[in-house]
């Protein structure tokens, strides 16, 4: 409903509109790195479907919206993203390892961690939305994220070796349609956008536990 009243508002006011969509929209996807015409793999009735399936029929509404009023869309799939101001209690896999590492609790994987994503540093982020934003007749949708891959046992690793934490790795069930693995095809970013991403994982999580060092000690 949200996504019909702004189309409708673009319309009436010849707006440029955007739709943060997401790489969940690839499901868990049969196709490796995922590019943008790969049509996804999405359960339809899981406990992720009620997002997976909105960001679906929000971009099929943009493309409606395009086709048949010439709304000025853009379409942007966000792979992981990670970085300050993320809420201590967000519950995504960063800012989640990063908080427990800094308190000594223990670090919980779902799963054996050997699931992979793939993280992109939010001003990387920023500024591939800017540049769709800002480029002539491409409505996407466009792949934006980090192609750098990790295991969610090399994230944890990886944050008790920058915090210096005395966390030990716990288990925990994986939840149920947890994705298998998620890689941005990031091809179509780089040549219509001249976008890469510039942050690498151990640097934007340098500047992610400086963030929630001075946020816990408030
Ligand atoms: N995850 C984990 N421990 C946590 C939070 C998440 O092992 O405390 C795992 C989760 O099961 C998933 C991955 O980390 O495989 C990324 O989860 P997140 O919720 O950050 O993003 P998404 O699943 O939407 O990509």
């Amino acid at each position: 409903m949200g996504a019909i009243n702004m189309l409708g508002l673009a319309k009436r006011v010849r707006a440029r509109i955007l739709q943060a969509s997401t790489s969940e929209v690839y499901g868990d996807p049969k196709v490796h790195p995922q590019t943008e015409s790969y049509w996804g793999h999405v359960n339809p009735i899981g406990i992720r479907s009620c997002y997976d399936e909105g960001k679906r029929v929000a971009e099929t509404l943009m493309m409606d919206y395009h086709r048949q009023n010439h709304v000025d869309i853009r379409i942007v799939r966000i792979f992981n993203t990670y970085g300050p101001r993320m809420a201590v209690n967000d519950g995504r896999v960063v800012s989640n390892f990063i908080v427990q590492a800094l308190r000594n609790q223990p670090i919980t994987i779902y799963g054996d961690g050997s699931q992979t994503r793939s993280f992109c540093f939010v001003s990387d982020l920023v500024d591939g939305i800017w540049r769709l934003m800002n480029t002539e007749g491409l409505t996407g949708p466009v792949n934006i994220g980090n192609p750098r891959e990790f295991t969610i046992r090399e994230l944890a690793g990886l944050v008790i070796s920058l915090t210096g934490s005395k966390s030990e790795i716990v288990s925990r069930p994986l939840p149920q349609d947890d994705p298998v693995q998620r890689q941005p095809d990031i091809s179509l970013a780089a040549a219509k956008l001249g976008w890469q991403p510039s942050v690498a994982l151990k640097d934007g999580l340098v500047q992610t536990i400086d963030y929630f060092q001075r946020r816990l000690a408030q």
